[in-house]
């Protein structure tokens, strides 16, 4: 039995398959690279593979903490078995430190912490930019009720803590990160991935970036950097701290 068949959806980076299990998908991460809603974009080989690695690391680092996600195991080192979920067309962004769009559209410096943590909801469609929506937008669109949109926050807040602690311990800051959410029947699980592509992540010394902004906006050898962070975060812990 082959674990890949028919293609479901390609996006930008990953594409989804269907597989011989019903309710089980295969999300291949491929090494396309983009930025700026596909306006830049490359393929650099072993990106996909990297980006696989760190997301199947936090979900299992994020499952053994009580935080579910549609992670079931590795097919290979860039294709991911996950459970099929009904996604809910939104990003959710928690942001820990300044930066990125918030720090190009609003009147706030670069680096200036953000204490407790700021929620920031897009609506997910690339035609339309990905806009800004607000919670009282989200209910009136029906994405979801009240209920599950404060579940929603309160399991990105969950995570957030996590990972921001986790990635403390390797000499990690956690800018700002991006999670997408699903529903199986009743549960609301983490999907799509938590890679260097979906986190704003900087030295905690020299506050260099080590994410994709190095790719946006031409820092450095982008493998070099991707490679060099995956191996400070699947360090055995207690290592690399
Ligand atoms: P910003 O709003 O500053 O561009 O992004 C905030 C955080 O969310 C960053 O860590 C960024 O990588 C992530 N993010 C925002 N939109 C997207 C998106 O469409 N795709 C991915 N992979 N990450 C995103």
């Amino acid at each position: 039995m082959t674990e890949e068949q028919k293609l479901l959806y390609a996006g930008k980076a990953k594409s989804v398959y269907v597989t011989d299990r019903p309710g089980v998908l295969a999300m291949k991460f491929r090494d396309d690279i983009t930025a700026f809603d596909g306006m830049k974009k490359e393929v650099l080989p072993e990106k996909g593979s990297l980006n696989a690695s760190v997301s199947e690391f936090l979900f299992r680092y994020l499952g053994s903490h009580g935080v579910k996600s549609h992670f079931l195991r590795m097919a290979d080192e860039r294709t991911m078995i996950v459970r099929a979920l009904r996604m809910i067309p939104l990003e959710v962004i928690v942001r820990n430190i300044a930066a990125g769009s918030m720090v190009k559209n609003l009147p706030v410096a670069e680096g200036t912490p953000l204490e407790p943590p700021v929620i920031v909801i897009d609506y997910k469609d690339d035609a339309k930019h990905d806009p800004m929506v607000n919670d009282d937008l989200i209910v009136a669109l029906r994405i979801l009720d009240k209920r599950s949109l404060a579940r929603m926050k309160r399991i990105a807040l969950r995570t957030n803590t996590l990972l921001k602690e986790y990635l403390s311990m390797k000499g990690i800051l956690l800018v700002d990160f991006k999670l997408e959410f699903g529903r199986e029947a009743d549960s609301l699980l983490i999907g799509d991935e938590i890679s260097m592509d979906s986190m704003r992540l900087w030295d905690a010394a020299t506050r260099q970036s080590l994410d994709k902004d190095v790719y946006r906006f031409e820092k450095g050898d982008v493998i070099e950097t991707y490679r060099a962070v995956a191996g400070r975060i699947m360090d055995p812990p207690g290592e690399g701290s």
